[in-house]
């Protein structure tokens, strides 16, 4: 008999907490909502270019199944193919939904939704709303879901911070313990099940394009508590970002999308301003390197690239960077579909990118990686079984992932514009999961004893306690910012199994001087520090499964890249031609080895790596990625 009066926890306002909570209220359930901030603050606000869908207004031909092979190859065919092809099939219905939510796309002069080009793809297949669609998505979402709170079916927990899930003696999530950011009071929350919609984690990289709240604390956290993480090792580098002493920001794909070209002066050192060097005076790499996709390849490759051309052969611009170049076309055009954009160049970098080729270089974007979460195969189509009490439930029963910090649809490599798809899509899905499962549950939350909630929050309560009432420990903000140069210094494009080693002894000697960390701010109200502090003793945590999942993982696939394992296409041949099907005998065989799923476990002293087969039922992979 299902359970009366179920109660429901997300974490996370962004795109895949707020579809969650939608489904999750749509079926007449109520949700707790927990956010660090308003959520319409979360970190689906700066996405930037756009979102993947096959609605083809373009007369292009394109087709969902090539989205879905597109998807599949950009990553490296690491990704469980049924969920993929569930979520391409379904995301042209998504586009629809959301026109209906009021999201002001941006459209041709005859009212058909316009698209653009984004990388990995020869169809323009990237619906937006001018350069900050990410914002326009949100907030409607946003206001569906104040729909639900008008009727009371969702209360807020602005300003509250997830620290843990509390299980009960079987195993099974049971609610959470969350802290008040203002009153830092730590309180116990019950829940029929929980969902973590908590974003990404570049915040462990230092630097990164992400917001200074994208930590990956909270799936930090339920992976200490249990829940197995995965393909921790493919972290994404953003082909081009704007390098800042504080962060790095982000120039959308977008910009290459709209016609933009990379390029170097062909003469080393060259002094003369970018404007005055003449057209063939100027080495476009990707389009020699590359001539069927040219700028938009995908941005492992593009990345790279760069990474080739600044360090391998010397040829970058002061400062390592490379010229992203707008200026050739019309201004009028460059500020209609890319003026939120612009804006962030000329604030930020400073210069006109109408006028002026912008200056870049890759950063830390997204994280392939994340929570391990399971999905149920509908037999009669080859797809995902919805709705299944399976789908997106992480290795701990009662708990949900779903947005970045699942690793569900990306595998070794992200296409651009296909997150704030998998957010929303993995939202829904996810909501629909939770609606289902808990009809399913025997006994609910409020049927457990006290005990491991009292528990749970007496652990949390000591471990701020301790964190402050140490006294002339470590600086966390300083541990921070070593942890985060190490990492992008040895855990970067490319990578060697000499530097993950020391990436990994640097890691210990930073989790040790973790353990005594002092605060300057001993206060009770709004203490920033601590929850920094306690962000950063997780961000470690995790650091380490990705380093250690990189050590292990011995060949290039995705954005994943070890020079000492590379299989490389011969140059000038392609498929048909024996020294190509030499180089594609090679590559299967490297498949056998390592197409599988990095699946990370922790334990207090490291993470235990293990290994799963990766379904490639829709795709069998024997083409290999060629975007020459
Ligand atoms: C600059 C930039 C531009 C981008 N542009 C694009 C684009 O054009 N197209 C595209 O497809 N993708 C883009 N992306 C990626 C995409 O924006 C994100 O992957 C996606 O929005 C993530 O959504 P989410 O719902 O998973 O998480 P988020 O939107 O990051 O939301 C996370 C939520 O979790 C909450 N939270 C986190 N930790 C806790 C905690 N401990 N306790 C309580 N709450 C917590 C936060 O408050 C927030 O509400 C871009 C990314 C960046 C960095």
């Amino acid at each position: 008999m299902a359970i009366k009066k179920p109660r429901i926890i997300v974490v996370g306002g962004g795109l895949g907490g707020l579809w969650a909570t939608m489904r999750i209220a749509e079926a007449g359930n109520k949700v707790d909502l927990f956010s660090l901030f308003p959520v319409k603050r979360s970190h689906s606000a700066c996405a930037q270019g756009g979102i993947n869908a096959c609605m083809d207004t373009k007369g292009q031909h394109d087709s969902i199944w090539q989205h879905t092979v597109d998807t599949i190859k950009g990553g490296a065919y690491l990704g469980h193919q049924p969920p993929i092809k569930s979520m391409c099939e379904d995301a042209p219905g998504l586009m629809r939904t959301y026109d209906r939510m009021g999201v002001t796309w941006s459209r041709t002069p005859e009212g058909v939704m316009d698209l653009r080009l984004f990388g990995g793809v020869k169809n323009k297949r990237t619906c937006f709303a001018g350069a900050t669609t990410g914002q326009q998505l949100l907030y409607a979402c946003d206001e569906q879901v104040r729909a639900h709170e008008a009727r009371g079916l969702v209360e807020k927990f602005e300003w509250w911070e997830f620290l843990s899930i509390v299980k009960d003696a079987s195993g099974r999530c049971r609610g959470i313990v969350a802290m008040d950011l203002r009153s830092m009071e730590t309180r116990v929350f019950r829940a029929d099940a929980v969902v973590l919609a908590t974003g990404g984690l570049g915040l462990v990289f230092g630097k990164s394009t992400n917001s200074t709240n994208s930590t990956g604390a909270a799936a930090s956290r339920v992976y200490q508590q249990g829940a197995k993480f995965v393909n921790g090792e493919f972290i994404q580098f953003h082909p081009t970002g704007m390098p800042g002493d504080d962060k790095n920001r982000l120039m959308s794909e977008a910009a290459r999308g709209e016609g933009g070209r990379f390029w170097v002066p062909r003469k080393k050192g060259d002094p003369r301003p970018p404007e005055t060097i003449p057209e063939e005076d100027r080495w476009h790499f990707l389009e020699e390197w590359y001539p069927a996709y040219g700028n938009t390849v995908p941005r492992d490759v593009a990345a790279r690239a760069i990474y080739k051309v600044v360090y391998e052969q010397g040829m970058g611009l002061e400062n390592d960077l490379v010229y992203l170049d707008l200026s050739h076309k019309d201004p009028d055009f460059l500020r209609r579909r890319l003026g939120g954009i612009l804006e962030i160049y000329e604030k930020f970098a400073g210069g006109d990118p109408t006028k002026i080729p912008m200056k870049i270089y890759p950063a830390v974007h997204y994280s392939m990686g994340g929570l391990w979460v399971d999905w149920e195969l509908d037999t009669a189509t080859g797809a995902m079984k919805q709705p299944s009490p399976r789908n997106h439930q992480c290795s701990i029963p009662g708990l949900f992932a779903c947005g970045e910090c699942d690793g569900a649809y990306h595998g070794a490599n992200r296409l651009g514009a296909n997150s704030l798809l998998s957010a929303s899509y993995s939202g829904r899905v996810c909501g629909e999961s939770v609606a289902a499962y808990i009809k399913g549950l025997a006994d609910s939350c409020e049927d457990v004893p006290e005990g491991p909630f009292s528990d749970e929050k007496k652990r949390q309560d000591d471990l701020n306690r301790q964190l402050l009432a140490n006294r002339d420990g470590e600086n966390p903000f300083l541990l921070h910012k070593q942890m985060g140069d190490l990492m992008r210094e040895k855990v970067g494009i490319v990578r060697t199994n000499k530097g993950l080693d020391e990436a990994l002894e640097g890691l210990k000697e930073i989790k040790e001087r973790a353990r005594n960390i002092s605060l300057d701010d001993s206060g009770s109200w709004s203490n920033q520090p601590l929850a920094h502090a306690r962000g950063v003793q997780d961000m470690i945590v995790l650091a380490e499964v990705i380093a250690k999942s990189a050590r292990m993982r011995d060949e290039c696939r995705g954005s994943h890249w070890k020079p000492e394992f590379v299989l490389d296409i011969p140059e000038g041949k392609f498929p048909g031609d024996p020294e190509f099907e030499e180089y594609r005998a090679k590559w299967k065989r490297n498949n056998e080895e390592w197409l599988k799923t990095t699946v990370a476990e922790h334990q207090p002293d490291g993470p235990r790596i293990s290994y799963e087969p990766v379904d490639t039922s829709v795709l069998p992979a024997d083409q290999p990625r060629d975007y020459r």
